[in-house]
């Protein structure tokens, strides 16, 4: 499952208004797992204190409870080993159970309210991003992948290149009939590779390629690649594709920082132009939440790590930073929110809106914009 698809798998959990338990955990040393269950009744009991916990019914309470039991049983059995975090959540009372491994650092975190708190994990997917490596040259092949945080080697292949007839002749033609054979090989080799990406990126959309291998190699295989996935590679470096996947990734370390830069850069320039000459873009909290509700929205885009407090209506989803007590869409009354954004996320969820957090600067299309599906 790619992470497009986790995310809608996660957001379509039917919990019909149950109370939902979602915690995050970081476990990445055995020490963190060890106290895990500890870590946990603490958090859970912060919670215990809260509103929404105390105006739960017996029976929805009890349903938290067993959340907590099911998550402190489920940790207390998993043994040691590489890990990173987790991302569980569950609804006891309508029989919702997921766990996502997820490869890069959370805060610890424990969240009753009625859906899975997705905000944490939308944002370090944002951050940490989809990208593959791609190492070439005659002989070898290799795909490397960054994915939920997890670093995986998806391909590795040899080619055999074929060895030299020398079976006498004159004038050079066996040398010639070699050196065509060989070129024939290198390009069957690069065609396969270039395929077999394709294939990945049809999975996995990252959103970009680095490249790497000698120079001369990478020019001859970028000629096999599609308009499209030639143009999501970031970065040309030269790096041996005998290198183990753990070097590889302490090499490229450094590249990734630019590599989001330009990524979010091309977002930007995207809603710019969206924006300003086709009039299928909006900011600001207001204008956004209007075109979320009714289902325009394409890509939802947050400055990283703004939030703010507000007022929701549960009936009709109406946001508002005003402290109005009825709702001035419906007339229900408002209740309180610690962040509106994950209202808007709840929503551009529903409807299928892409989201991306934001750490370049987004200027005046800060802190909340969106590119529409249609224009206004
Ligand atoms: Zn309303």
């Amino acid at each position: 499952m790619n992470s497009v698809e986790l995310i809608q798998s996660l957001q379509t959990l039917k919990t019909e208004g149950n109370p939902v338990t979602t915690v995050y955990l970081d476990v990445s040393t055995s020490q963190q797992l060890r106290s895990a269950e500890i870590v946990v009744n603490n958090l859970f009991k912060q919670k215990k204190e809260k509103t929404f916990y105390k105006n739960l019914s017996d029976e929805e309470k009890r349903s938290v409870d067993k959340d907590v039991e099911g998550i402190i049983k489920f940790l207390n059995n998993q043994l040691g080993g590489a890990r990173q975090s987790f991302m569980i959540i569950s609804s006891a009372r309508v029989y919702v159970w997921q766990v996502v491994h997820i490869g890069f650092p959370v805060e610890n975190m424990m969240v009753i309210q009625d859906r899975p708190y997705l905000r944490p994990f939308l944002e370090g997917m944002s951050q940490e991003r989809n990208y593959a490596i791609v190492l070439v040259d005659q002989g070898k092949g290799k795909i490397l992948v960054n994915h939920l945080g997890h670093k995986e080697e998806l391909l590795d292949v040899i080619n055999l290149i074929p060895d030299d007839t020398t079976d006498g002749g004159f004038g050079g033609m066996d040398e010639r009939k070699n050196e065509r054979r060989r070129e024939e090989a290198v390009s069957k080799h690069y065609k396969n590779i270039a395929g077999q990406l394709e294939q990945l990126d049809a999975t996995y959309r990252f959103d970009w390629i680095i490249l790497g291998g000698l120079r001369e190699s990478m020019s001859d295989f970028e000629s096999f690649l599609r308009p499209d996935i030639k143009h999501k590679i970031f970065r040309k470096l030269s790096i041996d594709p005998n290198l183990s996947i753990d070097k590889v990734f302490q090499l490229i370390d450094k590249e990734i920082p630019e590599c989001r830069h330009m990524f979010e850069g091309d977002l930007l320039n995207m809603l710019a132009n969206e924006f300003h000459k086709n009039y299928k873009g909006v900011s600001g909290i207001r204008h956004v939440e209007e075109a979320l509700q009714q289902g325009q929205v394409d890509t939802l885009m947050i400055q990283d790590s703004f939030q703010t407090k507000g007022r929701v209506c549960k009936w009709c989803l109406h946001t508002t930073t005003d402290s109005d007590d009825l709702c001035s869409e419906c007339g229900h009354p408002m209740e309180r929110t610690l962040d509106i954004t994950d209202e808007l996320i709840h929503i551009a969820l529903d409807t299928s809106a892409r989201i991306e957090f934001v750490s370049t600067e987004m200027g005046t299309f800060s802190p909340i914009s969106a590119i529409l599906r249609y224009r206004r």
